[in-house]
């Protein structure tokens, strides 16, 4: 195998952050692979081309998909039917992009052209009302190319910093309030 950087390996990955790989998001995928760690063709969404693209940059032999990590298709974009939406919001979570907009009891919304057809928002759906829908004209995004990539790469960097940040005030608040109670027990 050549010694390639993350960054060279991260650039050939299609950063839908479907986690699909088994991986939580392409970085720790192409951290991975370049640990060897992880085989080329766990990718759907790169599919075979994406495998040929890496075995070049590695200098290792092309594999087929391997399908126990899903198959490769042509790309969808999540809708949700808004008229069975309840606001529950379980949809926000998971979207690695922020592509839904929606607050608690409210409608929510997909916004298309950010969306990277990931799935993560289907099944913590209570209602079913989020269906996965295939790209068939002009008036849905174009395919997916590397311009929407660097987009879903950076929303999701945005979005994992910006998670943490929540997790390290949550924990500061609860800190707080055991040193509050801590104080009027004592
Ligand atoms: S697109 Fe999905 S399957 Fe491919 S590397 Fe990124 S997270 Fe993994
Ligand atoms: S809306 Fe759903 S399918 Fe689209 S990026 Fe977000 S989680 Fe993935
Ligand atoms: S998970 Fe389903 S019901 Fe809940 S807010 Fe999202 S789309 Fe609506």
């Amino acid at each position: 195998m050549n010694s390639v950087s993350v960054e060279q390996i991260e650039a050939l990955l299609p950063q839908t952050q479907c986690q699909k790989c088994g991986y939580k998001g392409c970085k720790p995928y192409a951290q991975a692979i370049s640990q060897q760690q992880a085989d080329i063709n766990q990718c759907p969404p790169g599919g075979q081309q994406g495998i040929l693209n890496l075995a070049k940059l590695l200098a290792v032999a092309a594999t087929p998909l391997n399908t126990q990590f899903g198959i490769e298709k042509p790309r969808q974009v999540a809708v949700i039917i808004e008229q069975d939406c309840i606001g529950c919001t379980q949809c926000l979570p998971p979207c690695p992009v922020d592509a839904i907009i929606g607050a608690s009891k409210q409608m929510h919304t997909v916004l298309t052209s950010a969306c990277t057809g990931c799935e993560l928002c289907v099944s913590p759906c209570p209602v079913d009302c989020i269906v996965m829908q295939a790209i068939e004209n002009n008036d849905k995004p174009a395919e997916w190319n590397k311009e929407k990539a660097d987009l879903a790469k950076n929303s999701y960097a945005k979005k994992i910093i910006r998670m943490e940040r929540l997790k390290t005030e949550k924990m500061q608040r609860i800190k707080k309030q055991k040193l509050a109670l801590k104080k009027i027990k004592s």
